[in-house]
């Protein structure tokens, strides 16, 4: 017969023959229930047998007979003999014979319980027997002097402490006896009458007025356990009565934790996984293991015979034979068991026909004086093996701890909440400040990228505006000229250009000259003529005075020339004088501010003077004029020969440069100038003589003069001729410094003084489109200052600058960003002049100008004229709607 794993045989039940049940349910593995549910497992109440050795009395006594049982442990059988030739068979579980050891009754018997125990079951071991046949032996025995003789109460508390957590699991033990259907507590002898409690509804029985006990260790369990044996002593004693008779009751509860481990694992661990895990009760694993040492089973039968009190005889029976019959009620599966006819019964509800393991074992001694006794108990035994229990794992979720657990876990997150709150707030402040950082910079960055791109475009754009207008302009006037062309493509059936039409005219003007020139040469021929015929008759007295005429008109000719003569050499003498002096001096002059100089001459004539004065020596020139008198130097100037003329007016070129402007002007020299300006063809000349007309024109009375005697005309007649850079130089100095006076404004216009200086910058010698550039300026600030006191005075307005009437302004825009500076200063200024003038807003915006204006706003280094263009632009309704229009911001 196969054993089972627990030490249990597997196969039928033999008593004899086949009377007992031949199929038992099988060996007891332990299956797993869901926790908390209901499921069950079969397990049969499991029998062993012990035979106690022959004590000392037996072995003297039954010397000569023969045992009354015989064991056959392999076969797990017993042999009961009736007499010497007839005995009865036995099947029980296991067979432990007079040799067997504690430690393998214990594993036999008990440690299958103990495990069940330890896996939520309740376990119930149990000694039935004579008294005398090693109950107490099997169960209680503490082992203090030899190890191998403790008992199952011990080693099973052994097994159990080696098996659990201290940390979750607990074990709790109470120690009872029951005499005379009393309760007594074991561990605490005042408790002597404790009540059996039974749940109504799961019908479980608990005795709650027992003492329980919380041990941690095997050492206070047998220390428990020694003085439970002692206060039963006790009890007995003052009783009188023996151990014997009463049952001693083991209740040993184990609580463990299951899943509450893994759980604890978890939440010590890693506080944030909340799984759902977590949130789920630990289980809680409640095993009760009973150990009961029933009192001796022969007072069933011997009671009465042995003399014992009947009441006492009758309690002490009623629990053993109440169990006698439950245990038959259940073994034939009867309708009714009486489990409520006695405590024992009550108390071992669940032990027999309930949910828990069930281990009994049944002692004998092998005396066979006391075979009616080791039948009875070996018939206990065999009804018993068929008691069947359903084992049912106690379970529960463990909600309070979980609660405990979640309260913990609940507090760590909270702190663990706030200090990841705070590090977050710290971060994100640090973030928000460092955003705050990087989008500032970041825009600022773009602010002044865009400033610097806006203003790019800007300039772009009105660069290619300005280039459209320039060509719209060029368009329009090809278009005009190509109308003109064609119209007079269709008179004259040729196509003559501009120049053509000059060089027509200039031959036209030729032929004039000549022409003439043959006239006077006819009329000059005729004269001779008419003399050479009037001679004869005229040859007597009037020969003489003709020849003495002649004679003196000749001498005074000669005389003439021979002052003449003088004055220049003493001219060319000082010239020299000077030149010599020069070359040791510095040779620094000035070109610069108003005064005007004409010539080198004049400049050396003015260091020379200057040293002259501080020398305190005559000036040559000045020796000169006072020598030969400015009266004869100015009559020099009309003098036939052109090599005088040219020294007489350097001479007068070079008093003009000094302090002799007044007596100059007084003696008529400024008229002879502008004699020299009108008459002469010679460049030369009109160089000299518009130099000196520019010095003299420095000063205000003499402007005025200048004007009176048509001396604009005069140098717009020079202007228009001259090609000589330094000619025109001249001649735009003198008009710039005549512009700069308030009273000749319109005159100096209506004379044709821009006209003549815009002119003149045909020549692109930056030295006259300098003076072009003053003289411009000159007339804008004149004229500005005018529009305002007019519009101060007599709230009139101005009309529109006579610059741009006369066409100044192309000229102006093109130049208002030329390169030479001292030219861009000069018109920069005329244009914010100009640009003062609303009148002139709309003249400005179509001629281009707005742009130079916003240009000058921007880039011009003179602050104050920087400043003044932005004043204009801002101040202008037109020139702002035209910005905002144009989307341009200054
Ligand atoms: P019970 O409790 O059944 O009345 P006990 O356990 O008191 O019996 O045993 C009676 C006596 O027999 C004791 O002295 C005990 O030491 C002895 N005894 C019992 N069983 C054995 C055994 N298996 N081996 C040796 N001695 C035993
Ligand atoms: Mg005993």
């Amino acid at each position: 017969m196969a054993s089972g794993r627990n030490g249990f045989p597997r196969g039928p039940n033999l008593r004899n023959s086949s009377s007992f049940k031949s199929k038992l349910p099988p060996s007891s593995t332990v299956r797993r229930s869901i926790p908390g549910a209901l499921g069950a497992v079969s397990g049969r109440v499991r029998v062993a047998v012990r035979l106690r050795p022959q004590n000392a009395e037996e072995l003297e006594a039954d010397a000569d007979f023969a045992d009354c049982v015989e064991l056959q442990p392999e076969l797990k059988r017993l042999k009961l003999r009736k007499n010497n030739w007839d005995s009865d068979t036995y099947e029980f579980d296991e067979v432990l014979t007079e040799y067997a050891s504690q430690k393998r009754v214990y594993e036999v018997v008990a440690k299958p319980v103990v495990e069940s125990v330890l896996e939520g079951y309740n376990g119930t071991v149990m000694a039935y027997g004579q008294t005398g046949t090693g109950k107490t032996y099997t169960l209680g025995r503490l082992g203090d002097e030899d190890t191998s003789a403790r008992g199952i109460m011990v080693r099973s508390l052994e097994d159990i402490f080696s098996n659990i957590s201290q940390e979750t699991d607990t074990v709790t033990v109470s120690y009872l006896q029951l005499y005379m259907e009393t309760i007594q507590d074991l561990l605490n002898p005042a408790n002597d009458n404790i009540s059996i409690v039974e749940d109504q509804k799961t019908g479980d029985v608990s005795l709650p007025g027992a003492t329980v006990v919380e041990i941690r260790d095997q050492q206070s369990f047998v220390e428990l356990l020694r003085i439970g044996e002692a206060h039963r002593f006790a009890a007995n004693t003052k009783l009188n009565t023996e151990s014997s008779r009463s049952h001693a009751i083991l209740m040993v509860q184990v609580r463990r934790s299951v899943l509450g481990r893994e759980n604890d694992f978890t939440s010590e661990h890693d506080v944030s996984s909340n799984g759902v895990n977590n949130f789920k009760p630990p289980i809680i694993r409640k095993g009760k293991l009973v150990v009961v040492d029933l009192a001796g089973s022969e007072r069933i039968h011997k009671s009465g015979s042995e003399g014992h009190m009947l009441e006492e005889a009758k309690s002490i029976n009623l629990s053993l034979s109440a169990l006698g019959k439950c245990i038959n009620a259940l073994a034939e599966n009867s309708a009714h068991v009486p489990v409520r006819d006695s405590k024992l019964t009550r108390l071992l509800k669940d032990s027999f026909g309930g949910t828990s393991r069930t281990s009994l074992v049944i002692t004998i001694g092998p005396s066979p004086r006391h075979r009616a006794e080791t039948a009875s108990t070996i018939l206990f035994g065999q009804r018993a093996m068929k008691v069947e229990n359903m084992l049912k794992i106690k379970e529960e979720f463990d909600y309070k701890s979980l609660s405990k657990r979640l309260e913990i876990q609940i507090e760590k997150l909270t702190a663990e909440n706030e200090r990841l709150q705070k590090a977050c707030e710290d971060e994100v402040e640090r973030i928000k400040l460092e955003a705050q950082k990087q989008i500032s910079e970041a825009e600022r960055d773009c602010a002044e990228a865009l400033k610097e791109e806006k203003m790019k475009c800007q300039m772009d754009y009105m660069e290619s505006i300005k280039q459209l207008e320039e060509k719209w302009m060029l368009n329009q006037t090809k278009h005009a000229s190509n109308g003109f062309i064609g119209t007079s493509h269709a008179a004259e059936g040729g196509m003559p250009s501009g120049n053509d039409e000059v060089s027509e005219l200039k031959k036209l003007l030729q032929n004039e000259v000549q022409q003439r020139k043959a006239a006077e040469l006819e009329i000059k021929n005729l004269k001779d003529c008419l003399l050479k015929s009037m001679k004869p008759e005229l040859a007597g007295g009037n020969a003489d005075i003709f020849n003495l005429q002649k004679m003196l008109e000749e001498e005074s000719q000669q005389r003439k020339k021979l002052e003449e003569e003088v004055i220049v050499l003493r001219h060319q003498l000082s010239q020299l004088t000077l030149e010599a002096s020069q070359t040791t001096s510095c040779p620094d002059r000035s070109r610069t501010g108003n005064g005007f100089v004409g010539l080198d001459s004049v400049s050396s004539l003015r260091h020379l003077q200057f040293k002259d004065a501080s020398d305190g020596e005559r000036p040559s020139i000045s020796n000169l004029h006072e020598k030969v008198g400015l009266h004869k130097i100015l009559s020099l100037l009309e003098s036939d020969d052109p090599n005088v003329r040219i020294h007489a007016v350097k001479v007068v070129a070079n008093l003009a440069a000094e302090a002799n402007q007044a007596k100059i002007v007084e003696a008529g020299g400024l008229s002879s100038l502008l004699m020299l300006l009108r008459s002469y063809e010679d460049e030369t000349i009109r160089r000299i003589a518009a130099g000196a007309v520019a010095n003299l024109a420095m000063n205000e009375f003499n402007q005025e003069l200048i004007m009176a005697q048509g001396g604009i005309c005069l140098l717009a007649m020079t202007a228009s001729d001259a090609e000589d850079p330094q000619t025109l130089r001249m001649v735009a100095g003198a008009v710039a410094n005549l512009c700069g006076n308030d009273k000749l404004q319109t005159r100096l216009r209506s004379e044709g003084g821009i006209k003549a200086l815009l002119g003149m910058v045909r020549s692109r010698h930056p030295d006259v489109l300098s003076q072009v550039a003053r003289g411009i300026a000159n007339f804008a600030k004149c004229e500005s200052r005018a529009a305002t006191q007019a519009f101060a005075n007599l709230g009139t307005k101005h009309g529109r600058s006579l610059l741009i009437e006369d066409g100044a302004l192309p000229w102006i825009v093109q130049n208002a960003n030329n390169e030479a500076s001292l030219i861009r200063r000069h018109v920069e200024l005329a244009l914010c002049h100009l640009a003062q003038h609303e009148v002139n807003a709309n003249d400005l915006i179509s001629g281009g100008a707005l742009w130079e204006l916003v240009r000058i706003s921007r880039d011009c280094s003179r602050d104050d004229i920087r400043a003044l263009a932005c004043r204009t632009l801002t101040s202008s309704p037109t020139f702002v709607a035209e910005l905002r229009r144009l989307r341009i911001e200054v």
